[in-house]
């Protein structure tokens, strides 16, 4: 099913009335950074500027102080020749993913530079301050983008995947946008030189100070320490369901994600039984994931869960029950006792180097 929708009511700059004009195009991409490197979804975001247009010159907005700030810089300027400059805001407010003072930036990175588009990756900071930037500006952003077919027309998944809706952005300069990192995989960018090399510059903070006065403070940060990959970076990814049926049998998912050193995802009902952190949820309000390999134990298929891995390239799905919905999506199903399944698998596979 498709549903096409116009945004927005004021045709300022994104439609000229005049179709001898053509509007120029420049992204201001919203790159996040960790350890000196920007992170594989910001990249994507990248990708999705191309996706734009060609002729795009991209602009990487980096935040944050310290060393790490400028490697980060020096690896977004190298990353893709279509990158025409990269902007570091150094500010002790932008030491934190919190919403109100990164919004503040985009407003005035935006009244400097005039872009015709933001993009951001749906990531929980990417969800998270879009919106309330988009409010600054006066602006309808576009979330969870997964297609772009031009400037204007963009496609997003709604009912948790089950339609696809077609948007045409008829709104003002910018139009902001947050995209699906693995709806924009780099091997999709296409080579092209805009610029030989990315010019490094600093974004004039002297009227951020006193505008950024936000009403949340940051707290503290946990995060669990874990040899497996990243899930949304993950080629493979080994989920667990309600199947395991406590925490005690989920460490058969965890041993095996070990031996092929795979990512370990849950559903919401395994999350919520207790068996994991939530951090390990696929679906609609967990991670969407799409990697090369997604196993999937004592899962049934509800359409929440779907919503978030049935992009995965290849889906295996073992599960007692032969009407389980998984079935429909897997490539490959196994009708069959996971707690026979897992310690076979264990047993047959070679230990990991
Ligand atoms: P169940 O549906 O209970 O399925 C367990 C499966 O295990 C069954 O199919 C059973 O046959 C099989 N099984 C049992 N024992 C064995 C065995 N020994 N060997 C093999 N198979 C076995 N869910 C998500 O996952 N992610 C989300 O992001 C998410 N978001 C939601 C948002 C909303 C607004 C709502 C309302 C729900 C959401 N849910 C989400 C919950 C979703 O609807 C399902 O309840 C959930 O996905 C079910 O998880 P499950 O498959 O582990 O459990």
């Amino acid at each position: 099913m498709a549903v096409s929708l116009v945004l927005g009511g004021l045709r300022k700059r994104l439609l000229s009335p005049y179709p001898f004009i053509r509007r120029l195009i420049s992204t201001l991409v919203l790159a996040e950074h960790e350890g000196g490197l920007v992170k594989p979804s910001s990249m994507s975001s990248v990708a999705a500027a191309r996706a734009i247009s060609e002729e795009n010159p991209i602009s990487i907005l980096l935040g944050g102080t310290g060393p790490t700030l400028q490697e980060a810089a020096s690896h977004a300027a190298s990353f893709h020749p279509s990158i025409s400059q990269v902007l570091i805001a150094d500010s002790e407010k932008l030491k934190h993913p919190l919403a109100e003072p990164w919004a503040d930036l985009i407003h005035l990175v935006q009244g400097k530079g005039g872009y015709s588009h933001i993009i951001a990756a749906s990531t929980s900071f990417g969800k998270n301050v879009m919106p309330r930037a988009a409010a600054l500006l006066d602006v309808s952003p576009i979330t969870d983008v997964t297609t772009i077919s031009g400037p204007q027309l963009f496609v997003r998944p709604i009912y948790a995947g089950n339609a696809l809706c077609t948007i045409r952005y008829a709104g003002s300069d910018p139009c902001m946008l947050t995209i699906r990192p693995t709806a924009f995989p780099l091997s999709s960018m296409t080579s092209g030189r805009v610029s030989d090399t990315a010019a490094i510059s600093q974004v004039d903070l002297s009227t951020f100070s006193e505008e950024s006065n936000g009403k949340s403070r940051w707290l503290n940060h946990t995060s669990q320490e874990t040899e497996c990959p990243d899930l949304g970076n993950a080629r493979i990814i080994i989920t667990g369901g309600r199947g395991l049926k406590n925490a005690e049998n989920f460490k058969l998912i965890e041993k095996l994600a070990h031996k092929l050193g795979a990512a370990v995802g849950a559903t919401r009902a395994a999350v919520d039984a207790g068996y994991c952190p939530n951090e390990l949820q696929v679906g609609q309000t967990g991670k969407i994931v799409a990697p090369e390999l997604y196993i999937a134990f004592g899962v049934s298929g509800a359409i929440q869960h779907l919503a978030g891995m049935k992009d995965s390239k290849t889906i295996v799905a073992v599960n007692k029950d032969e009407d389980a919905a998984i079935f429909q999506v897997a490539d490959y199903g196994l009708v069959g006792d996971l707690f026979q399944v897992i310690p076979e698998l264990l047993e047959k596979l070679p230990e990991k180097k």
